[in-house]
């Protein structure tokens, strides 16, 4: 009796929200799984496909139901992925059942065969391109077609052809004469010498390029902390050329709203092609990608936050563009960070990483500080634009029309006329934030959250921005029966209006989560506003968010004062990176770019320190208020939140996740929440602050021993929270 006992049993992670895994008998009909494989599992009259996580576990339960089927014989998520999932769950305290649900693509939650992912791709056979460009004098259809093939660096795919116009007879034609031939990967392209394809780098640029290149080979965190419009994203197409001609793969993460057709086209007319996943793809497209990333197909993927769990045969290098950008951490279920994923990852493969950002977080730049990032700095606009000039507007005593000034109409007027863009940022949508009786003193409340109800014009409504809940608006009180209720308070919808009056004969753009739900609308109006002609731009930070708008020369902040007077500790750098954001994109080209700021506290001293000292000087002091309050970055917190329809019970819940924590935090509630009820529901959060890391994760796994949720509670650990509402 020496052989070992026969595998049986497989510990499966079942995509339902259970912090628990399942076990199950493995029929002598089926295979061993892998760790790591996809099995098929009867799971409460349903068949689901779960994780095999673990084989023969030895706490089994005697009596076990058989799994229905194993569907890989290997690991489906590769060796990186699984031990990244396995990081996941340890530190961000989240189920792996979940980790691996939130991992695995939508599209391999069946158990069909996995499709063909190799996407058709046409290359240039030879070199010698003058010689080659002359033979086709006499076709120059066939001609045009090389050029451009010259021009993206010798391969492209058929799809960015396809898009292109050129006709797939032509390049047959091409085919036939031995000159392009077909590829099922998107291999190595041939090196060819493209003149004029580039920018010629500045000295500045010149020097961060030669640093980053000399590290390519290792584990090296690099924060680029280069001012908007320095060619930061030059230096990112120079580094992965690098790294594409090792024959390696990159991945550039970018935030929720920069992933647009331009940013897309900036890659592609560098590369040939560029993939791209994000949130709103199909299952299918989803899955495809994350194959042919898997398989080494693809060389090139550019996504948004969850592109970071993205498996890839040879990774070489990581960028995050916008670093501080607050849509790479996740606010529900597992909520990761993608650019501290990131920075995981690059440790554990030993690859550089690129963090790029005008406006660093603090979190990057106390990294730098203390040595464990590199800085290099980009201090200059490229391409000789100039840095805009600041002006302030003091609101007090002036007269308003829609939180507009009047000497700010005028300056937008002079812009206008002189052919420039004006940018108009107001954090707010809506018409009016609050809509009041003025006889009664009624107020349009949110039911389920007590918090006034956004007043919306187009379309008409009542809009809790807390839950969601809509109410039709209505034209007379409903306690005194008044007509005429007063809208209070400027939104985007009302200064759109009042700037709508004010300029009658120019395109006025609004932009917003109202106006960019659909994809399509946003990139026309991204469209319209790139063919420059004079228009009024007006938005929220969605229009802060990495766009490069050549011709706006003038940018309005309605109100700089509403993020400073938050009481979240983040507030203030948060509040500083938009203002900064969005005054970067006054004048990137010709043209020199101003800013006016309009404020009812000229004197407040974040806003003057961020005026006078620039972001830098900001940060340096704000970091200092941190260190004294021992908040982020100096010691890391947790966050535990609860939510109830019950007060008591969601108090009481982080009551007795408090008593399992030991002595070696320092824990702080429960206590409510800022916005204290959400639809309905209330929320207590307690906050953890450790000394470190280690004793923070030390201390937060004693959660483990926490007995199962309540049904009506809601429940979340989030570690290194970016709100703490
Ligand atoms: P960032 O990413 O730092 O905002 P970009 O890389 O988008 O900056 O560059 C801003 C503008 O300057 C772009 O229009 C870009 O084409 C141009 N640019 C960048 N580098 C150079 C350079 N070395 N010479 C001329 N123009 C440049
Ligand atoms: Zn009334
Ligand atoms: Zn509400």
């Amino acid at each position: 009796m020496s052989d070992p006992a026969p595998i049986r049993v497989a510990r499966v992670a079942v995509p339902v929200p259970l912090d628990r895994l399942f076990d199950y008998l493995i029929p002598a009909s089926e295979p061993t799984p892998a760790v790591g494989a996809r099995v098929q599992v009867p799971f409460s009259g349903r068949r689901l496909i779960g994780i095999c996580v673990a084989l023969n576990p030895e706490d089994a339960h005697k009596q076990l139901k058989p799994l229905l089927r194993v569907i890989d014989q290997e690991n489906f998520f590769g060796e990186h992925l699984w031990e990244l999932a396995n990081w996941l769950a340890d530190y961000y305290q989240h189920p792996l059942g979940e980790v691996l649900a939130t991992l695995l693509p939508g599209a391999a939650r069946s158990v069909e065969k996995l499709p063909a992912t190799t996407e058709e791709h046409w290359q240039l056979t030879g070199t010698d391109v003058d010689a080659e460009t002359a033979s086709l004098a006499r076709a120059p259809k066939q001609q045009v077609l090389y050029q451009r093939l010259v021009a993206l660096g010798g391969l492209a795919s058929a799809s960015l052809l396809r898009s292109e116009g050129y006709a797939r007879t032509v390049l047959k034609a091409l085919q036939a004469k031995g000159l392009v031939r077909r590829t099922a990967h998107h291999g190595k392209p041939p090196s060819l010498e493209r003149p004029g394809e580039r920018l010629e780098l500045n000295s500045e640029q010149q020097h961060v390029l030669v640093e980053l290149v000399s590290r390519l080979q290792q584990f090296a965190p690099t924060l680029l902390n280069g001012i908007t419009g320095s060619g930061k994203t030059e230096i990112y197409l120079r580094l992965i050329e690098q790294v594409l001609g090792n024959g390696r793969q990159v991945l550039v993460l970018v935030p929720e709203i920069a992933l647009t057709p331009q940013t897309v086209a900036r890659f592609e007319q560098r590369f040939g092609s560029a993939a791209v996943i994000h949130s709103a793809m199909t299952d299918r497209a989803r899955l495809q990608v994350w194959l042919r990333a898997a398989r080494g197909e693809l060389q090139i993927l550019i996504g948004t936050r969850s592109a970071v769990l993205t498996p890839f045969a040879d990774l070489g290098l990581i960028v995050v563009d916008e670093e501080h950008d607050a849509s790479f951490k996740q606010q529900d279920g597992l909520r990761y960070s993608a650019r501290d994923v990131a920075v995981k990852i690059a440790q554990q493969l030993k690859i550089p990483l690129l963090l790029g950002s005008a406006t660093p977080s603090f979190e990057s730049l106390h990294n730098a500080a203390t040595g464990r990032y590199q800085q290099l700095r980009l201090t200059e606009r490229a391409g000789g634009a100039a840095v805009p000039g600041f002006h302030l507007l003091d609101l007090r005593g002036r007269k308003l029309d829609s939180g507009l000034a009047d000497d700010l109409l005028r300056v937008t007027g002079r812009h206008l006329k002189a052919g420039g863009q004006v940018l108009v940022f107001l954090n707010r949508r809506g018409f009016a934030p609050s809509l009041l009786c003025g006889q009664c003193n009624w107020r349009a409340l949110c039911p389920g959250c007590d918090r006034p109800m956004t007043m919306h014009r187009s379309p008409a409504g009542l809009i809790c921005h807390h839950c969601g809940r809509r109410d039709p608006l209505t034209e007379s009180c409903p306690e005194c029966g008044k007509v005429g209720l007063i809208p209070v308070g400027q939104g985007t919808q009302r200064a759109e209006a009042a700037l709508r009056r004010h300029f009658p004969d120019l395109p006025v753009y609004r932009i917003d989560r109202d106006t960019v739900r659909s994809r399509a609308r946003l990139e026309a109006q991204l469209e319209a506003i790139h063919e420059g002609h004079p228009a009024i731009l007006i938005g929220t930070q969605m229009l802060a968010k990495g766009h490069h708008f050549p011709n706006v020369t003038l940018v309005a902040v309605v109100n700089a004062d509403s993020g400073f007077l938050s009481p979240d500790f983040r507030a203030p750098e948060r509040t500083a990176q938009l203002i900064i954001q969005v005054a970067g994109r006054a004048g990137r080209a010709e043209r020199r770019g101003e800013v006016y700021i309009q404020t009812y506290q000229p004197d407040n001293p974040l806003l003057k320190a961020l005026l006078e000292q620039g972001y830098e000087g900001f940060a340096a002091r704000e970091l200092e208020a941190r260190q004294a309050q021992e908040l982020p970055p100096f010691r890391p917190i947790a966050l535990l939140r609860s939510e109830s329809s019950n007060a008591s019970v969601a108090n009481q819940w982080l009551n007795q996740a408090r008593a399992l924590l030991p002595d070696s935090l320092e824990v702080y509630g429960p206590a409510p929440a800022i916005i204290e009820r959400i639809a309905d529901r209330w929320r207590f959060q307690l906050l953890i602050v450790a000394r470190n890391r280690q004793i923070l994760h030390a201390g937060v796994r004693n959660l483990k021993k926490l007995p199962p949720l309540p049904a009506n509670v809601r429940f979340a650990i989030d570690i290194d929270p970016y709100d703490t509402f």
